[in-house]
């Protein structure tokens, strides 16, 4: 299941969440892992992204000493959002990989149209490989200013768990995606009303 999200549209509504949903089985994360994603998120260029994967055979420690950057930050959004939808208080310790990622890369905010509205990116300047991360941390430093008021769910599906912001009309949606998880629900439910039906009948 996880296989068939690579390449596919990001269900979490918000970047910083898609991050943390990044392998969600893997403990590791690999360099053409990230920048798959980087691509997926639009965060950069298919063109962009072919000059960064072979940085992994060129730039060995650049790479490694960013992966390093990446699953902190990974692991620490993980453990925050996991508690904020817990309703859990978590220690100020765990925002510092953000805080991290904030301080060392500068850049600017730009008017972007989405969904027909216009919304506020983050462009960051370009300079190491960190700058590669300063959208997703600032995206991130955005839903925990908005706090435990931020619609932060996971899929209900128990295998899944993925992280998903709930901007849904109603506040009700449980699914990560009605396409994977929320049609195996529909469909399973509905073997099982089969089933329940027919035994009645005997
Ligand atoms: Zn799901």
């Amino acid at each position: 299941m996880i296989a068939s999200l690579r390449n596919a549209e990001l269900v979490a509504g918000r970047l910083a969440l898609d991050f943390a949903n990044l392998s969600p089985s893997a403990h590791d994360l690999s360099w053409d892992e990230f920048v798959s994603f980087l691509v997926d998120a639009r965060l950069v260029s298919e063109d962009r992204a072919a000059r960064l994967r072979p940085l992994v055979r060129n730039e060995p420690h650049a790479v490694d000493a960013v992966l390093l950057r990446i699953l902190r930050l990974r692991e620490s959004l993980r453990a925050i959002f996991a508690s904020l939808v817990s309703k859990d208080a978590y220690p100020s310790s765990w925002v510092e990989p953000v805080n991290e990622i904030l301080r060392i890369t500068e850049g600017h905010d730009e008017l972007v149209t989405r969904n027909g509205g216009w919304t506020l990116q983050f462009v960051a300047r370009e300079g190491g490989l960190e700058w590669l991360l300063a959208a997703i941390a600032r995206s991130a430093a955005e839903l925990l200013v908005e706090g435990p008021r931020a619609p932060i769910r996971r899929c209900a599906n128990p295998a899944c768990r993925l992280f998903f912001y709930d901007d849904s009309r109603t506040h009700r949606r449980r699914w990560c995606s009605m396409k994977v998880c929320g049609n195996r629900h529909k469909v399973s439910a509905f073997l099982r009303r089969q089933r329940s039906s027919k035994e009645t009948r005997k």
